[in-house]
């Protein structure tokens, strides 16, 4: 339910401040302390889970479905021109706290961090594509 040593379980439980802007019984959302953009928010399911891969698909819903009610709440106040969804898993892929949780990031035209998700595509042969999708296929 909770993990001592993790600070977004910390925040949930109100130990540390935070900027709160939503709260219900499964989730608190409060604004990222070194925001991207204006408005930069983060919904922390109260449960702790550390990851995608932890977190119950019940719970991965209600935060889907949370995220769309902010995205149009957000862009409708902060009058944004774009919004991004982001959400990192281990290491590599950019967490650093290991409590599952979704970044809400509003996009305005002109911003500094244009290049925020910008990535040089890398390449691959109509083979190892082919490969890769065989692989991959997954069945409904
Ligand atoms: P991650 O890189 O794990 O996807 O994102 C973690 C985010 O949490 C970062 O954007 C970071 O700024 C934010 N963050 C880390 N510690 C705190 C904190 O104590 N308070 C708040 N409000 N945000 C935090
Ligand atoms: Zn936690």
């Amino acid at each position: 339910m909770r993990d001592e040593n993790c600070i977004f379980c910390k925040i949930i439980a109100g130990e540390i401040p935070s900027r709160t802007i939503y709260e219900d019984e499964d989730f608190k959302v409060i604004l990222d302390a070194n925001p991207a953009s204006k408005g930069h928010a983060l919904i922390l399911p109260k449960e702790h889970c550390a990851n995608i891969y932890e977190i119950s698909e019940e719970l991965l819903s209600k935060a889907v479905k949370l995220a769309k009610k902010l995205a149009a709440h957000m862009t409708k106040l902060l009058n944004c021109d774009g919004f991004n969804l982001l959400q990192n898993n281990g290491e590599v892929a950019g967490q650093t706290v290991f409590h599952f949780h979704m970044h809400l990031i509003p996009r305005y035209v002109g911003m500094k961090n244009k290049d925020l998700l910008n990535w040089t595509h890398e390449e691959f042969t109509d083979s190892e594509q082919d490969e890769i999708c065989e692989k991959l296929k997954m069945n409904s």
